[in-house]
């Protein structure tokens, strides 16, 4: 609350406002674990499957002695043992064309953290239909994308990526958890940002950053016209 800008006001809305965070993973799980801390009022944290050892390099709501286990009730635990007057939701399933636009109506604004495009073209063609905002981080390696799509106004993730790019494949791509958690921090801060009005969101830019040189720039990005998911708003 000491924040210039931020004040009793803004810690008020971010305690009204709900969040859906989709998988909670090396990025995911990072981003719920401060939206937690900085008293946003409800999460809807969505993961599912069990625990593997090869998750512990980043996931790091999870606990070693938890590997072969639901990955939810342990999202649960550590959350609630952090903060237990959150308002927590935890689902046990990955988005899906099927469930997604349920889960974004009942929030105020989504973040995206999945390692599938999959499960992103879902979420996106969600809350493009239900005109909500989501926060789009993604890692790959040393590297990190942050963009936060409003519907109608910023180009969404299809404008960007009408097809998952050539590189791209399931899982194939290595991840140093401190690397996950750093664009997860930033990605909490955009969030934020979004439920409270203070700063100048990262809509309509995109944040690429380069970890290994620290080379970081930010562009200026264009909805596409013809776009299949938000071409008609
Ligand atoms: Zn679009």
């Amino acid at each position: 609350m000491m924040i210039p800008d931020f004040g009793e006001e803004a810690q008020y809305k971010l305690k009204e406002s709900s969040v859906l965070v989709t998988r909670a993973g090396g990025l995911g799980g990072t981003v719920a674990f401060y939206l937690a801390a900085a008293g946003v009022g409800k999460l809807v944290v969505a993961h599912g499957g069990n625990l593997t050892r090869s998750n512990l390099n980043r996931q790091i709501l999870m606990t070693h002695d938890w590997v072969g286990k639901p990955r939810a009730e342990k999202i649960r635990e550590t959350l609630l043992r952090f903060n237990g007057d959150l308002a927590l939701e935890v689902l046990a399933e990955n988005a899906t064309e099927g469930n997604a636009a349920h889960w974004v109506e009942g929030v105020d604004l989504v973040c995206d953290c999945p390692p599938t495009f999959e499960e992103r073209y879902a979420l996106n063609k969600a809350i493009v239909y239900a005109r909500k905002p989501m926060v789009e981080a993604a890692m790959n390696s040393m590297e990190c994308h942050l963009t936060v799509i409003v519907p109608g106004k910023t180009p969404c993730l299809s404008c960007l990526y009408p097809e998952p790019p050539s590189w791209w494949e399931p899982l194939g791509f290595p991840v140093l958890g401190a690397v996950s958690g750093a664009v997860a921090c930033l990605a909490a801060i955009e969030a934020i940002k979004m439920l409270t009005g203070i700063g100048e969101p990262l809509a309509g830019k995109l944040l690429q950053m380069d970890t290994l040189a620290h080379e970081y720039r930010k562009f200026n990005i264009r909805r596409d016209p013809k776009c299949k998911v938000c071409g008609e708003l």
